[in-house]
């Protein structure tokens, strides 16, 4: 980074994103020293405003410590705002003016981060395009989902998208990229040997990935209700961990190399079909109290009658060498009974069971990406003392007692520096997009054309017993079994 400026611009620095997560992101960057020295930020709105508003709204999420209080004031120093339309070109050409204006600004590398609802994407890209990229420095556009709601609308931005930028100018965030277990699936997989060889078909019997969310939509369901569970988490967030554990060792860790391999896996799967799912809906529990008594139908900002899924299971066949035959099931819900975020490899029961039909069950490593991160593989051993006899333990690595003192970055601040250092690795390419709507759009469209009806599950539960059906079908066994012991209680 030494000595060329650098020029962030939050385009939509008005609202919720920005305030909840790019002005903090930015700031912890700058204060851990991880940003170039010559750097400003400019927000670009239509609101009228200024920069000691942006710093009011933006500060109860920075979570600034007594001792960086003077490196807050210097951090908005850095700050500028721009007034303007998006649809007009003139307030960009002012924020082209702008940015020229700063020492080095013909020359700066420029950041433009669209904060915006996607219904402005295009004429902010278009207007980006035609006013702000003739300089002397490198441009990159950073945005955020939805990317399209389907098939065809998520192809009509990409072709906008390509016919002002190359690929290696975008990137397309999918913030569980950004997330410090789904690195480490390439890590775990391809730096070690005693996973590589039985990473396939002959050894594993199921792949199950899930995110829970202990909460509702808690009156902003209507922004959510236009896309489901399916679009929200499953055909992106999920789905992008699907690939990661998939995908055949890459040629190098370079980014289009993996991208190249993740995207062959998305080809080896075919659509998503209503057989292959389970849809879920929320309701109220009436012994409950607060948010938990109310069902998605309660969220006033609902549509009445909306038949929208808040809980989902699918399974996918990967039809190749590797895992044809293997189900990957994705199992994704709001109001559940708990927040996390995980990938269960489940291996194939031992051949030839000499010991008490039944005491052996299956080993499993669990990758937990959240909250907690832990690897940890649940295998036999043998019970101590005088028995001989199988019973369930497990191998563990737990973060939080493993590295104690280890400040885990959050994943936008990973994603944003890589967009500076022009690390595309964990961003998604257009391709991996196509493929994944190839997936999942026929399924989305039949379910709302034909209003299918989801099964109703109560806030706080595991979700409907029909999900547990469906995946034991599938080759995942539950081991009511095992006991874990937490070694630090
Ligand atoms: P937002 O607050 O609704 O909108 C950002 C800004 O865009 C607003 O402050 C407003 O600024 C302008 N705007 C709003 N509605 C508009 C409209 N109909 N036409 C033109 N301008 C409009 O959105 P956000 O929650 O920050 O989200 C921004 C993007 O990030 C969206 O694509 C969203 O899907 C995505 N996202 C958000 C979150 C989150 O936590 N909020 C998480 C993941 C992804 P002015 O009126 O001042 O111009
Ligand atoms: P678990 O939470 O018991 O769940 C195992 C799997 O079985 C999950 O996919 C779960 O689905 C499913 N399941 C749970 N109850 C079921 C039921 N009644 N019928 C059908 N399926 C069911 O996880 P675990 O790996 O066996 O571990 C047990 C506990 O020990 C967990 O709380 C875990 O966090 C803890 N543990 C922690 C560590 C560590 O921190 N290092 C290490 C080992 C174990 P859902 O996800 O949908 O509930």
């Amino acid at each position: 980074f030494v000595g060329d400026a650098h020029i962030f611009i939050v385009l939509g620095a008005s609202g919720d994103l920005a305030k909840k997560k790019i002005f903090p992101t930015l700031w912890w960057l700058y204060r851990d020293g991880l940003l170039p020295d010559n750097i400003h930020f400019i927000g670009y709105a239509r609101s009228k405003m200024n920069v000691n508003q942006i710093r009011e709204k933006t500060i109860p999420f920075m979570k600034v410590k007594e001792s960086d209080k003077g490196k807050v004031d210097s951090f908005f120093q850095h700050m500028s705002y721009v007034q303007g339309s998006y649809t007009d070109e003139s307030g960009f050409r002012d924020l082209n003016s702008k940015i020229n204006s700063f020492p080095g600004g013909t020359k700066a590398n420029r950041l433009f981060y669209l904060a915006l609802p996607p219904t402005v994407f295009e004429d902010v890209t278009r207007n980006i395009h035609t006013t702000c990229m003739e300089h002397g420095g490198w441009n990159r556009i950073i945005i955020e989902k939805p990317f399209g709601r389907d098939f065809d609308s998520s192809e009509k931005l990409s072709n906008h998208l390509s016919s002002l930028f190359k690929e290696e100018h975008l990137y397309r965030i999918d913030h569980y990229l950004g997330k410090e277990m789904v690195q480490n699936l390439l890590i775990l997989r391809f730096a070690n040997r005693i996973f590589g060889p039985i990473w396939n078909r002959d050894n594993i019997a199921s792949v199950l990935i899930t995110f829970k969310e202990p909460f509702g939509t808690a009156g902003r369901g209507g922004y959510f209700d236009q896309f489901g569970i399916i679009r929200d988490v499953m055909q992106n967030h999920l789905f992008q961990v699907l690939t990661l554990v998939a995908m055949e060792k890459p040629v190098s860790k370079d980014a289009d190399d993996i991208r190249d391999e993740k995207v062959k896996v998305l080809k080896s799967i075919k659509p998503l079909t209503l057989d292959d799912m389970v849809l879920g809906q929320y309701t109220g529990d009436p012994d409950s109290e607060g948010d938990k008594k109310l069902g998605y139908l309660d969220d006033e900002t609902v549509p009445k009658g909306s038949i929208t899924p808040t809980f989902a299971v699918a399974k996918f066949n990967i039809r190749n060498e590797r895992w044809d035959g293997v189900p990957f099931i994705l199992k994704c819900g709001k109001a559940l009974n708990e927040r996390k975020a995980e990938v269960r490899v489940q291996f194939r029961d031992v051949p030839g069971d000499i010991f008490n039909g039944g005491t052996v069950k299956r080993n499993e490593l669990v990758i937990r990406v959240q909250p907690n991160e832990a690897v940890y593989c649940k295998m036999m051993t043998k019970t101590p003392g005088m028995r001989v006899d199988p019973v369930e333990t497990e191998m563990d690595l737990s973060y939080s007692s493993r590295y104690k003192d280890v400040n885990m970055p959050d994943a936008y601040e990973r994603l944003v520096l890589d967009v500076f250092t022009g690390s595309q690795l964990n961003f998604v390419r257009s391709d991996e997009l196509s493929e994944a709507w190839r997936i999942f759009t026929p399924v989305l469209h039949k379910i709302e054309n034909e209003k299918v009806k989801p099964i109703l599950y109560t806030y706080g539960t595991r979700g409907p017993s029909e999900a547990d059906d469906f995946i034991k079908k599938n080759g995942f066994e539950y081991s009511s079994t095992y006991k874990w012991i937490n070694p630090n209680l």
